[in-house]
């Protein structure tokens, strides 16, 4: 278990106030972390933290923000770092998807989708390296899409931001192998949360097409993501950076 262990570890995860940043909060959290959570709605984030160390017995701080806006991730991460006086772990899954033709996609709601869930990795990376790089080490978990394989001709800018961020984690990976720091993706395939629950109004008949084409014949739930977001943020996976696993039930394995 000390593969696995992070009990001396603290952790920051964006949007991890709901759906699969939830099940990463926790699913550090079981492993003994103390976890920081970001989100914009107070009421949410606030719940999520005391959560969290009801449950698991940890430290967690609720830390409300919008990581879309350079500012704020300034604060956000002063605010971590004030508390627990150290960072060792950050996931960027904070994210957003707007559905529109490119066509019909405005050039405001195509900066919106590209900053919460993109520059807002690069944005928030760059804020705890100082961290991170002062401790000897680190791990920075982005969080990706199926649209960091596919294209989405329904949502342009969501799966050109998912595209993005597994280039920005091949980057980070070289630029900061040398501090120790550790820089993976993970892309989750579908997973049963509000992000989904919008496209499943609005297409009725997806929730029945996708299960039909994923092998393991299920959505996911936001419990499936915590063992590989504790595998990549612990020392079990000291040797692995610059990748992208998927967690898709065997959906990119299929034609
Ligand atoms: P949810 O909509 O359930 O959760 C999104 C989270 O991000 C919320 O906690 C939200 O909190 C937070 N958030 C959004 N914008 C901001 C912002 N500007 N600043 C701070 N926090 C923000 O989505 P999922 O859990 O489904 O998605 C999480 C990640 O996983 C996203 O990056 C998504 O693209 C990715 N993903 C999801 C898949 C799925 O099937 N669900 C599949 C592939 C990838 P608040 O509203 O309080 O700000």
């Amino acid at each position: 278990m000390t593969l696995f262990d992070l009990s001396d570890r603290v952790a920051m995860v964006t949007g991890g106030n709901g759906g699969i940043g939830l099940g990463i909060a926790r699913g550090l959290a079981s492993a003994g972390a103390s976890v920081a959570v970001v989100g914009r709605n107070p009421e949410k984030t606030t719940a999520a933290a005391q959560f969290l160390s009801d449950a698991h017995q940890v430290a967690a701080q609720a830390v409300v923000g919008d990581v879309a806006r350079a500012a704020d991730v300034d604060r956000i991460v002063g605010e971590v770092s004030r508390r627990f006086g150290r960072i060792d772990i950050l996931f960027n899954n904070a994210g957003i998807n707007i559905r529109r033709p490119p066509h019909e996609m405005t050039l405001e709601q195509w900066q919106q989708v590209i900053e919460t869930n993109l520059t807002s990795a690069f944005l928030l990376s760059k804020a705890v390296y100082p961290f991170m790089k002062k401790a000897g080490g680190g791990k920075i978990v982005n969080i990706g899409s199926m649209t960091s394989i596919f294209g989405a001709g329904f949502a342009p800018a969501y799966a050109t931001s998912k595209g993005g961020i597994v280039q920005l984690t091949k980057s980070l990976a070289l630029a900061w192998a040398n501090d120790n720091i550790q820089v993976n993706a993970i892309l989750p395939g579908w997973f049963d949360t509000e992000l989904t629950q919008q496209a499943r109004q609005e297409v009725p008949e997806l929730y029945n097409r996708v299960v039909a084409r994923i092998p393991l014949g299920r959505w996911a739930t936001p419990d499936d993501i915590a063992g590989t977001a504790v595998w990549l943020a612990s020392r079990a996976s000291d040797y692995v950076t610059g990748i992208a696993v998927p967690v898709d039930g065997g959906y990119t394995a299929a034609l």
